[in-house]
Formats: C-alpha cells, sequence, structure tokens
C-alpha cells in the first residue's frame, strides 16, 4: 500500500510550499514580461505584426538550432499548417500515435484526413519505430505519390510523432523509416522545447515541427504556437498562409488563395521573448525537481518516468507508473482530494468518438500505459508572487 500521507506531505510542504492548492503547471514570470508588454503597448503595435514577433521567431530558431521559424497563434494551428504543407489531403491518412492530447488528431480532421494509430514505446511514451516500421510493411503498397493503405485504398500522406510530456520519442529512427517509405514526417513538439534526442533538438528531424506556448506548457507566450523547418520553400509558404495570403504591397489588398488568420499577436510574442530569456533557467529548475521526485519516489516504491536513453528531457511534465487501474484510481483519488492536483494520462485517441472507427495496429503499450500513468505537480518551485 502506498503511503499517501507521506507523498501529499512531501509534495505539499515540502516541494510546493508557496502554492495552494497545488497546480500541475503554472507558469512563471520573473523576467522582463511586464516591461517587453509596456514596451509593446508604447511602440502602438499590439496586434498581428510587430518586432516582438520577429525577435521571439529568432529566439527560437537559434535555440532549436533550424532554418526558419514562423510564430503561429497556436500550437494546433501550427499542427493543421504543417500539415496542410506537406501534402495531408482530403481522404487522406495520417500516422500517429495513441497517447496524445487531442489537438494531434484534430489538427489531421481539419485537413479532412484520419488518424491511423499506431502503437507507442513503453519508456518513451512516443511513437514506436518497430511498430511503425511493421505496420508500414505490412499494411501499404508503395507507390508513386508514397504508401497506399491496402485496407481503406487511401494514402497516408504523412507521420505525426508526439514527444511525450517533454520526453524525446526514438525520432531519429521513426526519420529514417519515413525517409525509406517517401513519407513526410511532422513533429508535434509542442511539450518537447529544450528536449533532445542524441544532442539534436525535438522538431528538427522531420519536414516540419511544431511547438506550442500556451499557459501550462515550459514556456508561455499566453497562447501561441511556431512553426519550425530547415526548407525555405515551406517556410515561407507558411508565413504566407497563416498571414491570410496576402500579396506583399505597401498599400494595396489582394489574395491570391483562400488562407488563414493564424497570425501570433505581438503582445503574446513579447510574452514569450520574456520567457525564452529564462528558458535555460527553468530546464535546469525542472531538472532539479525532477531528480528530487525521483529519489522520493524511489523510497516509496513507485516508479517514477526517467528521460529516455540518449535523450536529454525539458522534464515538462512529471510522471509515476502505478502498478495497475486500481492502484492509480487510488493515487488520483488521494491526492487531488488533499489538495494535490494530479491526473492520469490522456484517454487513447482511439477511445474518443471522433476517432473510434479509425484504424488501430495492435496497441499493446498504450493500453498499458493509459492504466498506470499519472501527471504530478511540475512547476518551478518559486513564491507565486514576484
Ligand atoms: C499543447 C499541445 C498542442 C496544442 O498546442 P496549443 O498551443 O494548445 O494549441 C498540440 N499537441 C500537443 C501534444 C500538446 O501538448
Amino acid at each position: 500500500m502506498i503511503n499517501f500521507d507521506k507523498l501529499n506531505h512531501y509534495i505539499k510542504n515540502e516541494l510546493f510550499a508557496y502554492d495552494s492548492p497545488i497546480l500541475l503547471h503554472r507558469p512563471v514570470f520573473s523576467g522582463n514580461e511586464k516591461q517587453y508588454l509596456i514596451d509593446c503597448i508604447d511602440s502602438n503595435f499590439v496586434s498581428s505584426v510587430g518586432q516582438k514577433v520577429v525577435d521571439f521567431e529568432n529566439q527560437i530558431l537559434e535555440y532549436i538550432g533550424i532554418d526558419h521559424a514562423v510564430a503561429i497563434v497556436n500550437g494546433t494551428s501550427a499542427l493543421h499548417i504543417a500539415m496542410q504543407l506537406v501534402g495531408v489531403t482530403h481522404n487522406t491518412e495520417v500516422i500517429t500515435q495513441p497517447v496524445t492530447f487531442v489537438a494531434t488528431c484534430n489538427a489531421i480532421s481539419y485537413c479532412n484526413a484520419s488518424p491511423v494509430f499506431v502503437d507507442v514505446d513503453k519508456d518513451t511514451l512516443g511513437l514506436s519505430p518497430e511498430k511503425l516500421e511493421s505496420f508500414l510493411k505490412d499494411n501499404t503498397k508503395q507507390t508513386r505519390e508514397g504508401p497506399v493503405n491496402k485496407i481503406s485504398g487511401k494514402r497516408i500522406s504523412a507521420c505525426v510523432p508526439m514527444h511525450t510530456f517533454g520526453h524525446p520519442c526514438r525520432i531519429e529512427e521513426i526519420a529514417d523509416i519515413c525517409k525509406k517509405y517517401n513519407l513526410p514526417l511532422v513533429e508535434d513538439a509542442a511539450e518537447s522545447l529544450g528536449s533532445y534526442y542524441k544532442g539534436k533538438h525535438t522538431g528538427s528531424f522531420g519536414d516540419i515541427g511544431i511547438v506550442s506556448f500556451n499557459g501550462n506548457k515550459i514556456i508561455t507566450a499566453g497562447g501561441g504556437g511556431m512553426l519550425v523547418t530547415n526548407n525555405q520553400d515551406l517556410a515561407v509558404k507558411a508565413k504566407h498562409i497563416t498571414t491570410t495570403g496576402k500579396i506583399p504591397h505597401p498599400y494595396e489588398y489582394y489574395h491570391e488563395e483562400v488562407a488563414y488568420n493564424y497570425r501570433l499577436p505581438n503582445l503574446n510574442a513579447a510574452l514569450g521573448c520574456a520567457q525564452m530569456e529564462q528558458l535555460t533557467g527553468f530546464l535546469k529548475e525542472k531538472r532539479i525537481l525532477a531528480d528530487k521526485y525521483n529519489d522520493f519516489f524511489q523510497d516509496l516504491d513507485i516508479q517514477f518516468i526517467r528521460e529516455p536513453e540518449s535523450c536529454h528531457s525539458n522534464y515538462w511534465l512529471n510522471a509515476v507508473l502505478l502498478a495497475n487501474r486500481e492502484e492509480r484510481d487510488l493515487f488520483l483519488e488521494s491526492t487531488n482530494k488533499n489538495g494535490v492536483m494530479t491526473r492520469p494520462i490522456w484517454a487513447l485517441m482511439n477511445k474518443l468518438p471522433m476517432f473510434s472507427k479509425c484504424q488501430t495496429g495492435d496497441l499493446s503499450n498504450a493500453e498499458w500505459l493509459e492504466d498506470r500513468v499519472v501527471n504530478i505537480p511540475s512547476s518551478i518551485p518559486t513564491p507565486k508572487t514576484k
């Protein structure tokens, strides 16, 4: 039996003594946030264009080590555009993992395509390269346009792995398989800013990667996203299609196609710039917290989920692995009742009504994780008023 008194006491009084209740992930604003917002207002540029947007894009591309970054209103919209640009179209299919936030699958649906679910690895919580390859080998035939699903007859237009809770999946192996099968790769790195696979930043392995700056992510812009790529053509198209498709001209308004207003407001970019300045510090604090949790849970005989081999994780959202579903439910009940916010990993995407008819491979690892994984408070422990 888990010593819940010890657990709740440790989280409330030792790790997060400043907070009440203990949230899963609250933002920290301890840098130039207020100043940059004031600068923005003083400049009159608070909306869809402005210097902070350009600055934020440059900070991100430098940090990730990639050629192009395009600021977008949120991570979901960035995913939508990323998929559209690599050729996800009506009546095609996109391979993704059942363990993800719903935004990944919603974005596939915005392109009128449908997800196909391939299993994850137990240690990374992300798409399994072995299962991906065997799915492609067994279920698709190669055509000039790329792999076609032998069962549905539909073209598979992209593969979208996700780096769960900031832990990188085996993205290099996945990228190799995608190349071999002529499959565009979009990386959902919404949760993994600051996470590396074999020294290379997540989001930079595929044709396009996306990052999110929602309020609960490792840094926040209030809301926001970024599309990153080494492909200049895709970057130019991404900017164009997310900024109403306007042909640049000093005063004339002419638009050549149906496009989107997916621009990140300058105000949000200002917040993002201030947060980026603190990212390295945040990451250090996150690692210290993860190490503390690791030691603590060892004493409780509960498995704390560590960064996978060859990876450097941002430890965005910490998680533990309980023995079974009963123990998981007891854990959730005891912590939440005592003001310590915890939550189970997302319901598997293939179990949601809108995706329940989608094709799946063998999902035994995902099912296993769904019964056992719980997220625990992961904020950076600092005084709230600063
Ligand atoms: C947060 C998140 C998104 C969406 O980002 P928003 O900025 O909230 O739209 C997409 N995918 C995953 C895995 C996420 O965690």
